[in-house]
């Protein structure tokens, strides 16, 4: 099944030719037009309507439109964020702030490829160059440089045929402009049925657990626990200030630091998606399998504590990350029905009750009395997925002995690090009777 994916390549641009104020001022300008595109927005003017008030004479007309679609992109997501700002009930929360319409400065010039830049590959050289168009009539040229794989991947894009050469944004940094370019690719990706390895993906507000099952013998492959508990800690302090700031009615700060906040909520959901998928490829034959919470919200009989992990982590914005890392990976995703997953024990099937980390089972009939909470709710959802697969009920029955669990935290420092207690229960994994 062909499926698009879209990634993003940094490179640094080498000016051979051109001025740089040329791009200053592209910068400057596509500030004002993002402003504008937003004021509008909130006065109820459509795509159409904007395009034609923010028009100016010196700013490339298509440079215009890549700049606007931006912002409204920026508009949307900041739409979903509200939307799901309002369904949760936790006063710990801060609510997002609207895309600032009052800064100056600069914003990334946004381009489409052919229109505002071009990328060729240089046949002698093998370097890539470029040609911006900052504004009518005026051109400026150089070569790229970026990390050795991620140059190979862009000369890939821009000479075959099967990566398509999209959008670049223009940035500047300490004295350096940088070229961002977005290749997109058509992946092969196997559907779920095909899968040899169930992987469940558990998330609750502290961690997000990954159980690898072997489809045939459901055996347990590994379990892998990511305690994002840390960052989460930062975030508050985040949103601490940003109360404080509030309060002062000190509004461009609150801005700030609400920005910061959302950038650093994304940096954390990248890195736990990127352990997701790097913990499904060493599989043979994946699938990563989510709960599909979407129709869960309003349904009580789930009680607070699903009610509670919903709400900490942004989970379809995470389930999104996932996906599309995965896709570019060729692995594919499912889900299944979000039902009682952290409460059923995945030995029998039976109700149990959760105790911190643990999970214990309530039936004396059962091979298991406890396990680690998170991976017993991730092997439910593995559990689940097979029997949607295979199209029989599930029937429960982890084996006695299971491998450890593996646990890693995220620290806010970027820092994955193994806990230092080698006694946690954490790494006990399932106890069973005599
Ligand atoms: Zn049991």
């Amino acid at each position: 099944m062909g499926e698009e994916a879209t990634k993003t390549i940094q490179t640094r641009l080498h000016i051979a030719s051109g001025e740089q104020s040329w791009l200053h001022d592209a910068r400057f300008a596509s500030r004002e037009i993002f402003n504008d595109t937003i004021h509008l927005k909130q006065r109820g003017y459509n795509r159409t309507e904007i395009q034609q008030k923010v028009d100016r004479d010196d700013f490339l007309r298509n440079n215009k439109c890549a700049v606007v679609g931006k912002a409204l992109q920026t508009w949307d997501s900041y739409q979903s964020l509200l939307e799901w700002w309002r369904d949760q009930d936790d006063p710990d929360a801060g609510k997002p702030t609207p895309p600032s319409t009052d800064n100056s400065g600069a914003y990334p010039l946004v381009m489409a490829h052919a229109e505002g830049y071009r990328l060729t590959v240089d046949d002698d050289t093998n370097r890539v160059q470029f040609r911006i168009s900052p504004k009518p009539y005026k051109k400026v040229t150089g070569h790229l440089r970026g990390k050795p794989d991620a140059m190979d991947e862009l000369r890939d894009a821009i000479t075959s045929d099967e990566m398509d050469v999209g959008q670049a944004e223009l940035l500047y940094r300490d004295g350096v402009y940088y070229l961002h370019v977005t290749v997109t690719r058509e992946f092969d990706v196997p559907e779920p049925d095909t899968a040899d390895t169930v992987v469940g993906v558990d998330i609750n507000e502290r961690n997000v657990a990954l159980t690898a099952l072997d489809r045939e013998t459901m055996r347990t492959k590994g379990t892998l626990v990511l305690d994002y508990g840390r960052v989460k800690q930062e975030r508050q302090r985040y949103h601490t200030i940003t109360t404080r700031c509030q309060e002062h009615g000190k509004t461009s700060i609150h801005r700030k630091l609400g920005d910061q906040e959302q950038r650093f909520t994304e940096w954390v959901l990248h890195r736990l998606s990127r352990a997701v998928v790097e913990f499904a490829e060493q599989f043979t034959n994946p699938v990563i399998v989510f709960e599909d919470m979407s129709g869960i919200r309003d349904e009580m009989q789930y009680g607070s504590y699903v009610n509670r992990r919903l709400h900490k982590l942004p989970f379809h914005t995470f389930e999104k990350f996932v996906s599309y890392k995965a896709t570019w990976r060729e692995i594919p995703t499912d889900t299944v029905d979000a039902y009682y997953n952290s409460k059923t024990c995945s030995c029998c099937g039976e109700r149990g009750y959760r105790q911190g980390r643990r999970f214990r089972c309530t039936n004396d009939e059962c091979d298991v009395v406890q396990d680690h909470a998170d991976r017993n709710a991730s092997v439910n959802i593995a559990w689940r997925e097979k029997a949607k697969l295979d199209g029989n009920e599930s029937n429960y029955r982890t084996h006695k002995t299971q491998p450890q669990v593996r646990l890693v935290r995220l620290s806010g420092s970027g820092h994955v690090s193994r806990p230092t207690s080698s006694h946690s229960l954490a790494e006990q994994g399932v106890l069973a009777h005599g």
